[in-house]
């Protein structure tokens, strides 16, 4: 450094440091890459040559006690200068660059609307199998369930389908492959309705029993309008040692007025399933017409709607290989099962049982 200040008046430190800060912005300007910049650190702010330093270090201790002042100021000046171009340089460097080409591709623009979650809501069918549920807790009854893939023991067997009794054949049933060496009670099946649940809870509690069982069932059926191979059930079991047919009629009637209005009236028709004896067809009156007679009811006012009965002796038996509590002579109870897309068909006016699984938003949106 060859910079002498003859002497330290205003005017010659002023014309020093301008001079000084002039030779800093041009070298400043012409830098041109990393080791431009970085030799333009090391001949400016470098710890041991740098020319701050060497204007700090000599100037300054020459410098008469009344211009220190004057000189530290302008030094200060000179040095924020200095390490404003720096920065500057370093801030346009490779490094620099590639950083902010990343925010530039990371930038969000916060004038744009945001991304919305939809909120979740319950499938109809959900819906209804909770509404049904409902009911039911609502009486005291807790709920159920089961294993979807069942053996032939549960789904038939102990709810006296004997093997080859020709009522397995109203439910076409989906067998697990390749079972030839398990034995007949063992083979696996996809559940053709939730009543297995009947006997494992049976089986797992004596009696009184109050359960109601929603689940999805599965049979070899073609899919049409009101078919689908895959569908929902709730079942009731009610066990206790005084249960009457009565009781029955009474809940059921209870449960649809509860489901489809007060104005509901329900009548029951003999009918046959091989687990409940005797056993009944529930009819309620034609929600749509309310009796009078309509397409949907076939002009007879009623609508047939679920299956019931008092529990068959020979279904308490086989629970009763596992818990005595069910001694057939000692105890009774009522089953009744409905399907819940039937239901909820008939309560949102849907015409297509294909609907419920088509996972066409524009559907499942009039339901939340
Ligand atoms: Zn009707």
């Amino acid at each position: 450094m060859n910079e002498e200040i003859p002497n330290y008046d205003e005017a010659a430190l002023d014309r020093a440091f301008t001079q000084l800060e002039r030779q800093a912005r041009e070298a400043a300007a012409a830098l041109n890459g990393e080791a431009d910049v970085e030799a333009f650190r090391l001949e400016w702010m470098g710890q041991k040559q740098g020319r701050l330093k060497e204007v700090s270090g000599r100037w300054l201790k020459s410098a008469p006690a009344e211009a220190k002042k004057a000189l530290g100021l302008r030094f200060n000046a000179l040095k924020a200068v200095v390490e404003g171009l720096l920065a500057e340089a370093l801030g346009h460097g490779a490094n620099a660059a590639a950083t902010d080409a990343a925010l530039r591709a990371e930038a969000i623009d916060i004038t744009l609307p945001g991304t919305r979650r939809l909120m979740g809501a319950e499938h109809p069918i959900t819906r209804t199998m909770n509404e049904i549920v409902g009911v039911f807790a609502a009486l005291g009854y807790s709920v159920g369930v089961g294993p979807e893939v069942e053996t032939d023991y549960y789904n038939f067997e102990c709810m006296n389908f004997p093997p080859g009794h020709p009522a397995r054949d109203t439910q076409d049933t989906l067998v697990v492959s390749n079972q030839d060496r398990r034995s007949q009670r063992d083979r696996l099946l996809l559940r053709t309705h939730t009543s297995p649940v009947q006997m494992r809870t049976m089986e797992s509690q004596p009696p009184p029993v109050r359960i109601v069982i929603p689940g999805k069932v599965h049979r070899n059926d073609a899919a049409d309008a009101t078919h689908s191979p895959i569908f929902h059930q709730v079942e009731g079991l009610c066990v206790d040692t005084n249960i009457t047919f009565s009781d029955l009629k009474g809940t059921l009637d209870h449960a649809m007025k509860a489901l489809f209005g007060s104005a509901v009236k329900t009548r029951f028709f003999p009918s046959f399933f091989p687990f409940t004896e005797p056993s009944a067809d529930v009819q309620i009156s034609c929600i749509f017409c309310g009796g009078k007679g309509c397409k949907k009811c076939k002009q007879s006012g009623w609508i047939e709607l679920l299956g019931c009965g008092m529990v068959d002796p020979a279904v308490f038996a086989f629970a009763a290989e596992k818990q005595p509590g069910y001694d057939p002579k000692k105890i009774l109870g009522f089953a009744f099962g409905m399907g819940v897309e039937r239901i909820a068909m008939m309560k949102y006016g849907i015409s297509e049982i294909g609907q419920f699984y088509a996972g066409d938003m524009r559907f499942l949106g009039q339901f939340v």
